[in-house]
């Protein structure tokens, strides 16, 4: 049977290690086995029993006003369970690092909100039974959040959540979410909260799949940074029992039900000796033959920057300046924009960082830049259009970044987000040359990419925000699990348009780099150089992976990929095209 046919299949009792022939004997018996197909976002491979969450405690029924007498007991039962659930989480948190510690600790945050705690208690204080106040508080605040929109939307997940530990706490049930399996097992899910991925252990959890969940979920980002292999938006996923043995393959997308035990043990193996292969890749970047590409990294402040530094990465792709200012109220001076902007040029001392200019809106709002009350965000003004508006604001942030530059010895790169047409490339361009900084800009807008013959005219170098783009080219929300295929960045259409901005950038002589999640996927950054990208910025996790994939590839079997790509219809045949040639 082909892999081709393996494909997409429910659990349907087919195999994929089986011809056509056993396939029609096959049919006849109910057994649970075959291949499920998803999104591939962490490669590796697990195998074991399956897992599942706990289920989420049931809401409280509405109850009568609890006697004025009894309220203070109500309160020092919600007060033991928030505390005994922030100190859970918090204690989490201290034993993780990075993107995993900070969603428990701010998970753990939240328990200790002194506004939501203050709701609840008000609640109680007013006759309302502690596990009623808790989750009547929880959707005041949720509504907020949902209200606010961008990342505060994204919370809404972290506060039910909260609110379930709060009830399993309360009512001495154990915690929800997911379980602490005695042997290495697979942990299958419908979606998971923030601090449910940020908990697991790697060696007892070794791979995870979920039914929905885009490559950019938090899922995904976190499975990403515990390196656990990780396939979501995987349909049919929900008709797998837990105790079932599984295999997930993160490279492929495959989550074969019921594997044959040798071959697992073989997958598996071979996947370990990549990853050791990873491991000792030290860059820099280029095919087997020779080819350069170069590897860099995506930060978002000089932290990040250090740590990235520590690694193969061979400079910053992309500095996200928005994320660094996330929690400002009013604009930050030049003086500590220049501050936080040294802090990244330094870790890079005398190598490439590109740094982008301020895009909030959508889903990176910042109090102090855009407009707030927009119906319709994503397409609304943000990113370099707030500049466009008020180019004071575009104006500072350059001055903040020639000041790192002169402090640092260094010539940055500079780029806008969100343009759309020659003449907004034009406008942020002349401001950048007169500050002596290296002009580029995004290609997030479908726009862009097909005009990038004349964005280049006056700017120096383009970089491909693949996230963005593959929102705008599909017409879907990249938030938004239920489109997860549409927004995946192996979409034709989306490499179509990769392979017009590049074949542009040819033609000038000029450097197009791709710095959206498309260049953490290893076999995706081989078909990306193959249509002619000449940089790939992942996040520094992602790094070694991609280049030491490149590394075990020729240039021309990457062209050869990328023909065999733009000729599918649908990313599944896609991937499958480009494995078919690169292996
Ligand atoms: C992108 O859109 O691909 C990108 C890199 O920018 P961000 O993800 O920050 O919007
Ligand atoms: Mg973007």
């Amino acid at each position: 049977m082909s892999r081709a046919r393996a494909r997409n299949l429910v659990v349907d009792g087919t195999r994929p290690d089986l011809t056509a022939e056993d396939d029609v004997t096959l049919q006849t018996r109910p057994a649970p086995q075959g291949v499920l197909t998803g999104t591939p976002v962490v490669p590796g491979v697990g195998t074991g029993p399956v897992v599942r969450p706990a289920p989420r405690p049931a809401l409280p029924a509405p109850a009568g006003d609890v006697p004025e007498a009894g309220r203070a007991a109500e309160r020092e039962r919600f007060t033991a369970a928030s505390a005994a659930v922030a100190d859970r989480l918090a204690a989490r948190a201290a034993g993780a690092t990075g993107a995993a510690a900070e969603v428990l600790a701010a998970t753990a945050g939240l328990a200790r909100d002194r506004g939501l705690l203050g709701a609840v208690e008000q609640a109680i204080a007013a006759g309302s039974p502690a596990p009623q106040a808790a989750v009547a508080a929880v959707e005041q605040f949720a509504a907020l959040f949902a209200q606010l929109g961008g990342v505060m939307a994204e919370r809404v997940t972290d506060l039910h959540d909260l609110r379930d530990r709060l009830l399993a706490e309360m009512a001495g049930e154990p915690e929800p979410g997911v379980p602490s399996p005695e042997e290495p097992s697979v942990l299958l899910a419908d979606d998971l909260a923030p601090a449910d991925t940020a908990g697991l252990d790697p060696t007892r959890v070794v791979a995870l799949a979920t039914r929905l969940g885009g490559p950019t979920s938090h899922t995904a980002i976190i499975a990403r940074q515990l390196g656990i292999p990780c396939v979501v938006a995987v349909p049919g996923l929900d008709a797998v029992a837990a105790g079932t043995r599984v295999l997930v393959d993160g490279g492929t997308g495959e989550v074969v039900v019921g594997p044959d035990p040798a071959a697992a043990a073989e997958r598996t193996e071979a996947a370990a000796a990549r990853r050791r292969a990873v491991e000792s890749w030290r860059g820099p970047g280029r095919t087997a033959d020779g080819h350069r590409v170069e590897v860099l990294a995506n930060v978002q402040d000089g932290a990040g920057a250090r740590a990235a530094a520590s690694g193969p990465a061979e400079g910053v792709g992309l500095f996200r300046t928005e994320l660094a200012f996330l929690d400002r109220e009013t604009e930050p001076t030049v003086e500590e924009q220049a501050q936080a902007y040294a802090g990244v040029l330094e870790a890079f001392a005398g190598r490439k960082v590109v740094l982008r200019t301020l895009d909030a809106g959508s889903d990176k709002p910042l109090a102090f830049a855009g407009a707030h009350d927009e119906p319709n965000p994503a397409l609304g003004v943000r990113g370099l259009r707030i500049a466009l508006d008020d180019p004071g604001i575009l104006d500072r942030q350059l001055d903040g970044v020639a000041l790192a530059a002169e402090r640092t010895g260094q010539r940055p790169w500079v780029m806008a987000p969100m343009v759309a047409t020659p003449a907004e490339a034009a406008f942020f361009a002349e401001r950048a040359r007169t500050r002596d900084l290296v002009p580029g800009v995004m290609v997030e807008v479908p726009a862009a990419a097909l005009r990038a013959e004349q964005l280049l005219r006056s700017v120096d170098f383009l970089s491909l925000g693949t996230n963005d783009l593959s929102q705008y080219t599909m017409a879907a929300d990249r938030l938004s699990a239920e489109l997860a295929t549409l927004t995946d960045p192996w979409q034709p259409a989306v490499l179509d348009l990769v392979a017009r901005t590049a074949a542009a950038g040819r033609a000038a002589g000029k450097p197009v780099g791709v710095c959206g999640e498309a260049a953490a996927d290893p076999l995706l950054g081989c078909v990306l150089v193959g249509l002619g990208v000449t940089s790939l910025s992942a996040a520094a996790a992602a790094v070694a992976g991609v280049g030491a994939r490149l590394a075990a590839v020729d240039r021309g079997a990457c062209e050869e990929a990328a023909r065999a790509v733009l000729a599918c219809e649908d990313p599944a045949s896609a991937r499958e095209a480009a494995r078919a040639v690169l292996g």
